[in-house]
């Protein structure tokens, strides 16, 4: 397929000039630009299954997954049929409609605690619904968070960790007022003392903690065994909510996410989920949801604010249905088998180039650290070589693989992926093995 390495794309380097003309820095959302990496990003024209082509022509195995969402691989038949079928319909109503109740149905059906949802359209709305929600429910105002946890682009979550445990944090992102980040305390992942110690400051402020079920955005790190049950004594305790994001864990993780893997907790479980990626589909489709006391807080029965022109979208909601229903336990159990397969293989193949390395797991979702210890929070997950990384990554794509363009990302398979294209990236392992040994 690709006996020649993919080196030159001239119709992405011309897409790229002409985006880079109307959109700040030629993209929609930063870590597509390849910044982290360098090179041309890939304008891709295509997918099906496991494929994606771009705008050349050449094709590459996905790895990436949208970050996420394709966990049944690109245009699947079944969700394209659905999308068909929706779309003929009619595109959006400004009312009610059924496929957003079949899908928060679905929902609720999988995720035991999760008495309600509201359905929103990113996973940004949906934790700074969340937010919003703990805070009304609760009366306060201050937030805790923890460092190396993403949960988009919300003011209060785009925080950077001040020194001393509780201090209050500053803005990670100009434009973020330090009154937002200043209601957020950003603490160590899978450190229970710290937040121990947080709340016996100011346990009586605090609405809500907010974590990553298992997080994966600054690679993959995996709560340590009592870490998350540590959190629901600690908030209960002080009369706070424990917020579980999931948008990323949400039913690709199992079948009801990184709950179904690690819970039920003894001291219960998170009051708040939100959730994402996987239940769109591919479409933009999101929610948040959890006990039922506390979603009766929101509007219109209740007094948090919280809407959306566009929230349960009757396409987006037959695709996020479809998306679910499809994902049987043969898909979970096809998902555990390519991702072991090919982490074990990138491992062997790191291990023969002598690259240091480490692979953690939460489910089938996996990230390759280059470094030689366990990664266990923030800290850990920068202490990496970023530069064997981007070899590693500029092998794989000239010879067709298309990693997630960061050494912070956790890598996303597809039940669409199959003995060939596991095979394909298999045979590109050793020669990027060695890339990321050259200097
Ligand atoms: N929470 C988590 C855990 C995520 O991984 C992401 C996106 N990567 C978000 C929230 C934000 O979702 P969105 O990009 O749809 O706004």
């Amino acid at each position: 397929l690709t006996d020649q390495p993919i080196t030159d794309v001239p119709a992405s380097a011309a897409l790229l000039a002409r985006a880079s003309a109307v959109i700040p820095g030629g993209v929609n959302s930063p870590v597509r630009a390849f910044r982290a990496v360098g090179g041309t990003p890939r304008f891709m024209a295509a997918g099906s299954g496991p494929w994606l082509t771009d705008a050349d022509g050449n094709r590459y195995v996905d790895l990436i997954c949208s970050w996420g969402p394709m966990i049944l691989g690109h245009a699947h038949p079944d969700v394209l049929a659905a999308v068909n079928e929706a779309a003929a319909r009619g595109f959006s109503f400004g009312t009610p409609s059924e496929n957003e109740v079949a899908l928060a149905e679905e929902i609720v059906a999988r995720v035991e605690p999760v008495d309600q949802v509201r359905l929103v359209n990113s996973g940004t709305e949906a934790t700074m619904s969340a937010i919003r929600l703990a805070r009304g429910f609760t009366g306060r105002d201050v937030i805790v968070k923890f460092a190396g946890c993403y949960h988009g682009h919300v003011d209060a979550l785009l925080a950077s960790a001040g020194s001393g445990v509780a201090t209050f944090a500053l803005p990670d992102s100009a434009g973020v007022p330090r009154s937002s980040a200043g209601e957020t305390i950003v603490l160590p992942y899978n450190d229970l003392a710290a937040v121990e110690a947080a709340f016996a400051e100011r346990g009586h402020e605090i609405a809500a903690v907010i974590t990553e079920a298992a997080p994966g955005n600054m690679g993959v790190v995996p709560p340590a065994p009592g870490f998350t049950e540590g959190l629901r004594r600690v908030t209960a305790a002080h009369g706070a909510l424990l917020i579980s994001d999931e948008v990323m864990t949400g039913f690709r993780c199992s079948r009801s996410g990184f709950y179904g893997l690690e819970g039920p907790y003894a001291g219960g479980a998170p009051d708040l989920f939100t959730f994402g990626k996987v239940m769109g589909g591919g479409f933009p489709t999101a929610a948040f949801g959890g006990r039922a006391d506390v979603m009766a807080m929101l509007a219109p029965e209740g007094p948090v604010y919280q809407a959306g022109t566009l929230s349960g979208n009757p396409v987006a909601s037959a695709a996020g249905l479809a998306t679910l229903r499809g994902c049987t336990d043969e898909v979970y159990t096809r998902l555990d088998v390519v991702a072991h397969t090919i982490a074990d293989a990138a491992s062997a193949e790191l291990t023969a180039a002598s690259v240091p390395h480490t692979v953690q797991w939460a489910g089938s979702m996996f990230s390759v650290f280059f470094r030689d210890r366990p990664v266990t929070d923030y800290d850990g997950a920068r202490d990496q070589d970023t530069d064997a990384f981007r070899r590693f990554f500029h092998s794989m794509l000239a010879q067709g693989v298309h990693l997630p363009p960061s050494a912070f990302e956790s890598w996303f398979v597809s039940a669409s992926h199959d003995d060939a294209a596991v095979e394909h990236v298999l045979a590109a392992l050793p020669a990027a093995a060695r890339a990321a040994a050259s200097r």
